[in-house]
């Protein structure tokens, strides 16, 4: 027996979910949010927002929320070449929509982003889970609630249940997977002493390592170590481990002194650094959004815009129309184009800082000096995410390809 009706039935409220049930129920959208969690933890998500996300958030309503909710503004982005002087960016002043980065720490956001939803007029369930999910024009929702199994149809069943995604599985979706490159590394630091007007990123391509810091206010940082699973077979992660992580990003190029007063204040815990995603995540009634769509490698940093991403096209293309399965394909197909930019891309810059090996290092010889005189070359990330061009001739521009001689500069081909 069906026990519930509603315009959209939202599983997960992380980001994606709480976003788009936020934007739906405020049009009147009749919406249902199921959360499995009663209270959000630390997961060692992502709390680095790029400034082309938060371009998405500006557009869904929910920049300044976000900032209520604990936010940090960060303006600046400054790169590291090993233990060399850092680079500062200022991201207001060059990137296209003129924005910060936006950091937050994972739990808030989520509490914030759900209970504004529930503001909206969504009906939040926590602690209830998604079970299993019927396809077809009116889909039906099955879950798991305190009170019992309960049956929810709708009009369409939208999976935004992250990167495990049950209801990418139960609805049959072929998930592709790349193959495991890289490793990250993430926990939360606090009493780290750097600036927490700007992210810090060092790269040590000779040693195909990174670390980031995140500052997400009050002299806490999220920290993360990448380096590809060629180089460290046993992930870093446990309490137990957070000396060995600092003393991995000092090797990469962090100052030790940045970590004499610091104390872990949340798990540590690693991830492959690989992509996991869907073709054309809609069909038959139920859409996928967020990492359930396409996780993408978090070593890049762009899930979170990613997702907000999703959350605008499918919000648009929903509130366009009264036909939402041609809406949804509509999504899906624009799904394809933006997500492929992006891991086209990741994996030309996984390629340059992470592969090992004599091919590799002459690349780096190549590529690298190029990049110093003509910055231009090296894809604009934070600012222009999957709008990066990705095409054959960025790609050969990337690699160098477009010169007669390794020289950089020395005539076009
Ligand atoms: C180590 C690491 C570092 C990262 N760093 C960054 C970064 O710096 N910048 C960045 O942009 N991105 C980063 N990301 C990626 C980012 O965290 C994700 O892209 C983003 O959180 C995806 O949001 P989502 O809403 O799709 O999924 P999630 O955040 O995973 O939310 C899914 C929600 O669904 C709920 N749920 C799951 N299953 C069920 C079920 N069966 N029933 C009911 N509810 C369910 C979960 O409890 C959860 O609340 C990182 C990821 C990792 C792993």
């Amino acid at each position: 027996m069906t026990q519930g009706c509603y315009d959209v039935v939202i599983v997960g409220g992380g980001l994606g979910g709480a976003a788009l049930g936020r934007a739906l129920a405020g049009e009147g959208i009749r919406t249902l949010i199921v959360e499995r969690e009663s209270a959000f933890r630390d997961r060692v998500r992502g709390e680095g927002m790029m400034p082309w996300g938060v371009v998405e958030a500006r557009a869904l309503g929910i920049d300044r929320l976000l900032c209520e909710g604990g936010a940090h503004e960060v303006h600046g982005w400054t790169r590291y070449a090993g233990s060399a002087q850092g680079q500062c960016r200022d991201l207001v002043a060059t990137t296209p929509g003129h924005t910060v980065c936006l950091d937050f720490y994972h739990p808030a956001m989520q509490r914030t982003l759900l209970d504004a939803a529930e503001d909206a007029g969504a009906t939040v369930i926590r602690g209830a889970e998604f079970v299993g999910v019927e396809r077809g024009s009116a889909p039906v929702a099955q879950l798991r609630t305190r009170s019992g199994e309960q049956r929810v149809s709708a009009r369409l069943v939208v999976g935004a249940d992250g990167r495990r995604s049950t209801v990418r599985r139960s609805a049959g979706f072929t998930v592709n997977q790349d193959a495991g490159r890289l490793v990250i590394a993430g926990v939360l630091l606090e009493g780290v002493d750097a600036s927490e007007d700007s992210v810090h990123h060092f790269v040590s391509p000779s040693s195909g390592q990174a670390a980031l810091l995140f500052p997400i206010g009050g002299q806490r940082f999220r920290a993360y170590f990448v380096t590809g699973i060629v180089q460290r077979r046993q992930p870093i992660s446990g309490s137990r481990h957070v000396g060995e992580f600092i003393d991995a990003c000092v090797d990469t190029g962090v100052p030790r002194d940045w970590y004499e007063r610091v104390s872990a204040i949340g798990p540590l815990a690693a991830y492959p650094g690989a992509d996991c995603w869907v073709d054309h995540p809609y069909h038959d009634g139920v859409v996928l959004i967020g990492d359930a769509a396409a996780a993408s490698d978090p070593s890049w940093g762009c899930g979170l815009s990613l997702t907000l991403r999703d959350v605008r096209v499918l919000r648009d293309g929903l509130l366009g129309t009264d036909d939402w399965s041609a809406a949804a394909h509509a999504y899906a197909g624009q799904h394809d184009q933006y997500y492929g930019a992006l891991h086209r891309v990741e994996d030309w810059l996984t390629q340059l800082i992470y592969e090992r090996g004599p091919v590799a290092d002459a690349r780096r010889a190549r590529i690298l000096p190029c990049f110093a005189k003509e910055p231009d070359r090296a894809p604009d990330f934070p600012g222009l995410g999957p709008e990066t061009p990705s095409d054959e001739a960025a790609r050969r521009r990337f690699f160098v390809e477009d010169y007669d001689s390794p020289q950089c500069g020395s005539g076009a081909v």
